[in-house]
C-alpha cells in the first residue's frame, strides 16, 4: 500500500462523533471530489476505506445512499454516484448552496465556524482530493480541486489553523501544498493521522543516520587513499634511489627510513614510526622520507 493510501486509511479510522463535524467532513469531500454540481455527484476513488466512509457521511449527514459501482477499467476504482434531484437538493441546502448555480464555487464558512469543523472539512478535502508522497522519496502533501475559490478559501482556513500552504495552478486545477516535513507532520496529526506523522519522523531520522554513516565512510576512504598515495610516492622514490645504487651511500638514519618503508608499504606514517627501533617521532620519520623523495627527484632531473 502506498504511503498516501496508508495515510487515508488511518484518517478513515477517525471516529465520527459530533454531527457538526460529520457535516463538515462531508462538505470538504464534496468540494474536493471529482464532480459535484446541481445535476450530479460523482466520486471516483481507489480507496475502499474512503468510499465506505463517504457512504457513512452521506447517510449520517443527509440520510442519502449513493449508487456504488466498480470502475470499468477493472483497476480497483470505486465510483459513488448520485443523480436524484431531491437528494442533490437536500445536500445543497445543507450547505446553503443554491441549486440552480454550480454549488461548488465557494466555501460557505458559516457551516465551518468551529475549529473542530474546519479540521474535519480539511480531512474530507484531503480524503477526496489529497495526496502525500512517500517520506522515503521526499516531503510533499497536497490538496487539489478544480475550483479556484475553493482552493483560495481552503488555503485561508489552513492559514488560520497555523499552516501556511504554497499555492499553484496545474493543468486547470488548483493545488495547495506543503513541502516542509515538520508542517506536514503537524497537519497529519491535526487531521487525525498521528501514525503517518510518526512514520515521516522516523524515516527522517533513518535518512539522517545513513547520511552520517556515508559521510564517515567517505571520509575514512579519503584518508585511506591519502595514506596509500603517499606510501606509493615514497616507494617509487626509494626504488629509484636503489636502482641507482644510491641507497648504500646514505646516512644510517635515511637508510633505516628507506628500509622501513620498503618492508611495510601499507602502513601509515605513524604506524611506521611506531615499529622503528628505536622508535622515532612521526615528524622525524616524515622528514627522512621527504629527504629521500627530494634526493630521488634531484637525481631524476
Ligand atoms: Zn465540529
Amino acid at each position: 500500500m502506498s504511503f498516501s493510501s496508508e495515510t487515508k486509511a488511518e484518517l478513515c479510522r477517525v471516529s465520527m462523533t459530533k454531527p457538526c463535524c460529520v457535516q463538515a467532513e462531508l462538505y470538504g469531500a464534496l468540494l474536493y471530489c471529482n464532480t459535484f454540481t446541481h445535476r450530479e455527484l460523482r466520486v471516483v476513488t481507489e480507496h475502499a476505506s474512503f468510499a465506505q466512509r463517504l457512504e457513512r457521511l452521506l447517510h449520517r449527514a443527509a440520510g442519502i445512499s449513493p449508487e456504488r459501482r466498480s470502475g470499468e477499467d477493472g483497476a480497483g476504482k470505486i465510483i459513488l454516484g448520485l443523480r436524484d434531484p431531491a437528494a442533490l437538493e437536500k445536500l445543497c441546502s445543507l450547505y446553503g448552496m443554491e441549486l440552480e448555480r454550480s454549488p461548488s464555487h465557494h466555501i460557505n464558512l458559516g457551516v465551518l465556524e468551529e475549529d473542530c469543523c474546519r479540521v474535519s472539512f480539511l480531512r474530507g478535502a484531503f480524503l477526496a482530493g489529497g495526496s502525500i508522497t512517500d517520506p522515503g522519496k521526499g516531503y510533499h502533501m497536497e490538496f487539489i480541486t478544480s475550483h479556484y475559490s475553493v482552493a483560495r478559501e481552503a488555503a485561508a482556513i489552513l492559514r488560520e489553523l497555523g499552516f501556511k500552504p504554497g499555492e499553484l495552478a496545474r493543468n486547470g486545477n488548483y493545488v495547495i501544498y506543503f513541502k516542509q516535513s515538520e508542517i506536514i507532520e503537524d497537519l497529519l496529526t491535526t487531521l487525525g493521522a498521528p501514525l503517518a506523522a510518526m512514520e515521516i519522523m522516523s524515516t527522517k531520522v533513518e535518512k539522517e543516520i545513513s547520511n552520517k554513516v556515508n559521510r564517515c565512510m567517505n571520509c575514512d576512504q579519503a584518508n585511506l587513499d591519502k595514506v596509500v598515495n603517499a606510501a606509493q610516492d615514497q616507494l617509487k622514490a626509494i626504488r629509484s634511489l636503489e636502482a641507482q645504487g644510491k641507497l648504500k651511500g646514505l646516512s644510517p638514519k635515511l637508510r633505516e627510513a628507506a628500509q622501513l618503508r620498503l618492508e611495510n608499504p601499507e602502513l601509515s606514517l605513524s604506524q611506521l614510526a611506531d615499529i622503528a627501533s628505536p622508535p622515532i617521532s612521526k615528524s622525524s620519520l616524515h622528514h627522512r622520507l621527504k629527504k629521500l623523495m627530494e634526493m630521488a627527484e634531484e637525481h631524476e632531473e
